[in-house]
């Protein structure tokens, strides 16, 4: 039985699968297990990119995952980190199990980040370390603002767009470590690649990846 306080918490905040919106008891946002259970299959071991080993997807970025992560990125929906990062720990700990010791992120531009207020990719990391209780950890800053990649159409113009943005940081505590490094969705790999290049450049001993979302192959 739900006390009066509960009852008006139920109401004000209702709880809805993030994916479908449809109404869901429990306490916290998730998606419900039709949405999971029908979640665009990702494209298996997708090689876009180089220097990273492999990148494992959840699902494909289309439909109702497309617009449920530009709601993540542009419209405050911060907490869609919890549900998209449980589900990329269950992937990822069958896919990778292992294979990694530090969990990192590719991060946003300070710009973006005042504009945001949160680092998406940085949110989804803590959850995935959490969950498979591996450190996480920054290793890269940004130290330029480019313009976002998905304003560029052609592959060399996004590889061109990220090329000596990121700088490491920390590298102490991570040189000679295996890790993954987690972003939100990946398109052509122009992203991933330059972060992994970098981490390679300065020590890490091999870099696997993981996204919530891999664009459909073109
Ligand atoms: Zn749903």
């Amino acid at each position: 039985m739900r006390t009066p306080a509960e009852l008006l918490l139920e109401l004000s905040f209702p709880q809805r699968c993030v994916l479908c919106h449809r109404f869901l008891g429990g306490e916290e946002h998730i998606l419900c297990p039709d949405c999971v259970k029908n979640l665009p299959p990702a494209e298996k071991d997708l090689k876009r990119g180089e220097f990273f080993k492999r990148c494992v997807s959840v699902c494909s970025y289309e439909g109702r995952v497309r617009e449920a992560i530009h709601r993540f990125k542009f419209k405050a929906c911060s907490f869609y980190a919890e549900p998209f990062g449980r589900l990329m720990a269950q992937v990822l700990s069958r896919e990778l199990a292992g294979q990694f010791d530090l969990v990192t992120y590719v991060p946003v531009g300070p710009l973006r980040f005042r504009l945001r207020g949160y680092d998406q990719a940085r949110l989804l990391a803590e959850v995935v370390g959490r969950e498979l209780e591996v450190p996480m950890l920054r290793t890269l800053t940004k130290i330029r603002n480019n313009a976002p990649q998905s304003s560029l159409l052609t592959a060399a113009a996004r590889r061109a767009n990220v090329q000596n943005v990121y700088r490491a940081v920390n590298r102490g505590q991570w040189a000679g470590k295996r890790l993954l490094l987690i972003d939100d969705v990946v398109t052509t790999g122009a992203t991933l690649s330059e972060a992994s290049r970098v981490l390679l450049s300065h020590g890490a001993k091999r870099v696997f990846c993981g996204t919530f979302a891999a664009t459909p192959k073109p």
